[in-house]
């Protein structure tokens, strides 16, 4: 019990009392409409429609209603149109904005082309404690951007009391992410009548670089036929932006003052039924589309005997913060510690390929990255880890 223990339960206090007390009738409310990939990125496919077409043109839908229906809430996207907008990107014009929901709109793919319906995530942490090292470095890195590291002499945000707060921190924003996303799941469900998956929490990297409640909403599956076909109908779109917006609305009643109406009193404008559209694409255009690729949001995916693949990009003999400015827009950023140097990696794959995919995004940067793997926290050879994905 300490001076130091004192400040940081009244940097909890200012965090929490923070979060309860933002809201205020004069403040605009701010809403960061997230569509997902977009120009190089198509995100993943399906037969008939790419994930980011249905992501931007769900996104304006959203936005419009918003615009339209909430006086005192300003829209703000990350992208209008079809362009590539870096993860890291999208995180910071939500923090420069201020905003106080960020909500990122996306689809599913999935090799069973069975798997079907919605799911709504929120930022959680990583189970594995690399991954929480990382977190840890990021949070750091978001005190630091607000200088309280100037402003509080002596504060350290790798010691342990810090994770204290840290969680403290996170959790204040967890539980509005969770009652948003609750909300708009139901909502989206009640709607579309695809299989409900759930409320799911992960360490998605444009969750987890926004500090304010977040979500991302994965609108359905276009690897599965009855989820593209209801997802490639501009009216169904309608439907579900119109069904986003509701949830988004109960939860502004409920974190500030307002009592709006969830339906909103002017709906989006009825659309021509453009079902057909997808039917006239002819065989040979089906045949290139069918390229169901995962999303490089997704940073909790499925690792089969806890094999990952990374591409190392750095080695260093003095250890450099993750926190360091040349680190900016490195996905799923890592280091470890081997012959007495310290090497910097990017990624976390299930997959070489989908390292490759990194790799190819790093040459430009970094041209001696190469592909690594490990077996949990164990490093282990390239053909190893093929080989164990193999039993
Ligand atoms: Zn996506």
């Amino acid at each position: 019990m300490n001076k130091k223990i004192a400040f940081l339960l009244c940097l909890a206090i200012f965090f929490i009392g923070g979060t309860i007390c933002a809201q205020t009738e004069q403040k605009p409310f701010k809403v960061v409409i997230d569509a997902g990939h977009g120009g190089h990125d198509p995100g993943c496919n399906g037969v008939h429609s790419k994930e980011k077409d249905v992501c931007l043109s769900t996104a304006l839908k959203l936005g419009k209603l918003i615009t339209d229906n909430c006086p005192n809430v300003k829209v703000i996207y990350t992208r209008k149109t079809d362009v590539f907008i870096e993860l890291y990107r999208r995180a910071q014009i939500a923090n420069t904005n201020k905003a106080d929901v960020f909500i990122s709109i996306h689809c599913n793919a999935a090799e069973n082309t069975s798997a079907g319906g919605t799911e709504t995530w929120v930022m959680g942490l990583h189970k594995s404690e690399s991954n929480q090292a990382v977190a840890r470095a990021e949070n750091s890195a978001i005190l630091k951007e607000k200088n309280y590291e100037n402003n509080y002499e002596g504060y350290n945000p790798n010691s342990p009391e810090a994770n204290i707060i840290f969680a403290l921190y996170s959790n204040a924003y967890l539980t509005n992410s969770i009652l948003l996303a609750n909300k708009v799941q139901k909502s989206l469900v009640n709607t579309n009548h695809f299989t409900n998956r759930g409320v799911k929490q992960a360490g998605f990297w444009v969750l987890h670089k926004v500090a304010m409640p977040s979500i991302l909403i994965e609108l359905g599956f276009l690897t599965n036929a009855e989820n593209e076909k209801y997802l490639t109908s501009d009216a169904n779109l309608n439907k579900m932006a119109t069904a986003i917006y509701k949830g988004f609305v109960d939860y502004y009643n409920t974190v500030t003052n307002h009592n709006l109406e969830t339906s909103p009193s002017t709906p989006l404008p009825a659309t021509e039924a453009k079902e057909e559209t997808a039917d006239k694409t002819n065989t040979e255009e089906k045949e290139n589309k069918i390229t169901p690729q995962p999303s490089p949001l997704v940073s909790t995916k499925e690792f089969k005997n806890d094999v990952h693949f990374k591409v190392q990009f750095l080695s260093s003999p003095k250890k450099i913060a993750l926190t360091d400015k040349q680190f900016n827009n490195i996905p799923d950023l890592n280091c470890y510690y081997e012959n007495s140097l310290w090497k910097y990696t990017a990624g976390d794959e299930p997959t070489q390929a989908d390292a490759a995919n990194i790799l190819k995004e790093l040459k430009s940067r970094y041209n001696d990255a190469f592909i690594i793997a490990f077996q949990g926290d164990k490093k282990i050879t390239v053909s190893e880890a093929n080989a164990l994905l193999k039993k």
